[in-house]
């Protein structure tokens, strides 16, 4: 594995940045932001990649808001984020489009992936664990509304206390939280 870092100072404050590269492709980089004493804290937000929300600002998902909301908590008192680069859940850039189109046509964001053959979340956590043992981190407060996400890091060894991270819905993310909260089993206040 190779890794870069450098000092990064964003509107939320100063951090480093790593990029950890496990592969030749782009979304084989898992990226951490570090702030302040994360050993003392313990605080870890593992987010992957929505390029529609976090980047094109799209309203029907609530990842821009969770990252705004978890970047705040990591800068308040120290902390990892921790940014996979797999969109779509980790089915890819193109699945998560041919996702979209079937929504706009009325399907949710489970029963679309199953119309496409797609499991509904098939990211692996396996990368993850290994560049928080690499933090000498073996036990965390996960930001996390997904119990696949606190049993992917538990599978690992890593020993996990879920926070909630509750963002408030828009009409436009209304469906999509309600999908999150009863199909894929997201600990989300209805
Ligand atoms: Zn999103």
């Amino acid at each position: 594995m190779n890794r870069a870092s450098a000092p990064l100072i964003t509107n939320f404050g100063s951090s480093l940045l790593h990029c950890f590269s496990f592969g030749d492709h782009e979304e084989d980089n898992v990226l951490v932001i570090e702030v302040g004493n994360f050993r003392l804290s313990r605080l870890v937000r593992v987010q992957s990649a929505c390029y529609t929300g976090e980047i094109f600002a799209s309203v029907d998902c609530d990842c821009h808001e969770q990252l705004t909301r978890s970047l705040e908590l990591i800068h308040e008192g120290g902390g990892l984020f921790v940014y996979m680069l797999a969109d779509g859940r980790g089915a890819g850039l193109l699945t998560k489009i041919r996702g979209l189109a079937l929504a706009a046509d009325g399907l949710d964001t489970f029963d679309a992936y199953q119309a496409l053959g797609v499991e509904p979340d098939p990211r692996s956590y396996e990368r993850v664990v290994e560049v928080l043992l690499g933090f000498d981190v073996d036990e965390v407060r996960l930001l996390t509304n997904n119990p696949r996400k606190v049993m992917g890091l538990e599978s690992g060894g890593i020993r996990v206390q879920r926070e909630p991270l509750q963002v408030e819905p828009t009409p436009g993310s209304r469906a999509y939280l309600a999908t999150k909260r009863e199909k894929f089993g997201h600990y989300l206040e209805p």
